[in-house]
């Protein structure tokens, strides 16, 4: 049975519904950043072709270009179209003002990320927040943050931020504890954006699995892992295993968008018809997506689904 029959047989709904019944199957949700429509549909067309439950993330520069509310509103048009497990998230969120706009606009989580404060002032903040969202959507999820992954889903030359830093067990368990969030983002060696050595799949990100399974077992909650891409699968299966209940990939995207949409235009610089330059942009993101998403969950990677067009 796939995760998405087992999801409509049950009528679990919620986010929470279906992290808890991805947890007990060894699956992840798998979270995908969006700056407008062609990486919907690209996200949308993967969950489609893989028959898997997929969370739709935007930061707040993402929200900002696309508009919050009509991002919601589309996903939540996809989801009555397709009956697929689409879900949404604020991913990134720095302020109380636009997690309750998120809240507000129908998103189903909320990251609410103050890791760059000192630890006192993340709790309280992502305390209050947590509270004001719930307030709006009792339903709603509320992500916290702690640790330093680096800012910046980008290619970059060299490693950002304090990455050896990573969260202990113990301040897991406080920040969960004093806050009230259902998910929590630890620093696990983990890293936003790439570096140039993993775009051009030289070097992959390694992550400290034996400490997921501690942070697990100390916070007791769910656990999101950020900065996914260029991460070894090996890694991934082994997280997951661990307790790591969604993964965030994004650069990834980006790669695949940039280099399809230079392609695309490249192609006939007479073409100027908008659909006919995206398609296979949104093909490019589309295969990325779907093989992430199976690795996820579990599924072999079938070479045949790379370069099938959906
Ligand atoms: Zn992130």
């Amino acid at each position: 049975m796939t995760a998405v029959e087992t999801l409509r047989n049950t009528n679990t709904n919620t986010l929470r519904d279906a992290l808890t019944r991805l947890e007990t199957e060894g699956a992840a949700l798998g979270h995908f950043n969006v700056s407008d429509q062609v990486l919907l549909k690209a996200v949308i067309a993967a969950a489609a072709e893989t028959k898997l439950p997929v969370l739709v993330g935007a930061s707040e520069g993402e929200r900002e270009f696309f508009g919050a509310r009509q991002l919601a509103a589309l996903v939540k048009s996809l989801r009555a179209e397709t009956g697929l497990p689409i879900f949404l998230n604020a991913d990134h969120t720095h302020s109380l003002k636009k997690a309750v706009e998120a809240a507000n606009a129908g998103f189903d989580s909320v990251g609410v990320d103050f890791s760059a404060l000192p630890f006192e002032q993340n709790v309280s903040n992502t305390k209050e927040t947590a509270q004001a969202i719930k307030a709006i959507n009792p339903v709603i999820l509320a992500e916290g943050e702690i640790g330093d992954i680096g800012t910046g889903s980008e290619i970059k030359e060299t490693v950002q931020g304090n990455l050896k830093k990573l969260t202990t067990p113990e301040e897991a368990r406080q920040f969960v504890d004093a806050t009230g969030i259902d998910i929590l983002a630890p620093a696990v060696g983990n890293m936003h954006g790439m570096l140039k050595s993993m775009v051009q799949g030289k070097a992959k990100k390694h992550l400290d699995v034996e400490r997921i399974a501690q942070i697990k077992q100390a916070a007791g909650v769910f656990l999101t892992l950020h900065g996914g891409s260029g991460t070894d699968d090996q890694h991934f299966r082994k997280a997951i295993a661990a307790g790591i209940n969604i993964i965030h990939i994004n650069t990834e995207l980006r790669v695949a968008w940039r280099e399809s949409l230079g392609e695309s235009l490249a192609r006939d610089s007479n073409e100027v018809v908008p659909y006919k330059i995206l398609r296979p942009v949104v093909d490019s993101v589309r295969q990325v997506v779907s093989t992430r998403l199976r690795l996820f969950h579990g599924q072999p990677i079938s070479p045949d689904a790379v370069g099938s067009v959906a």
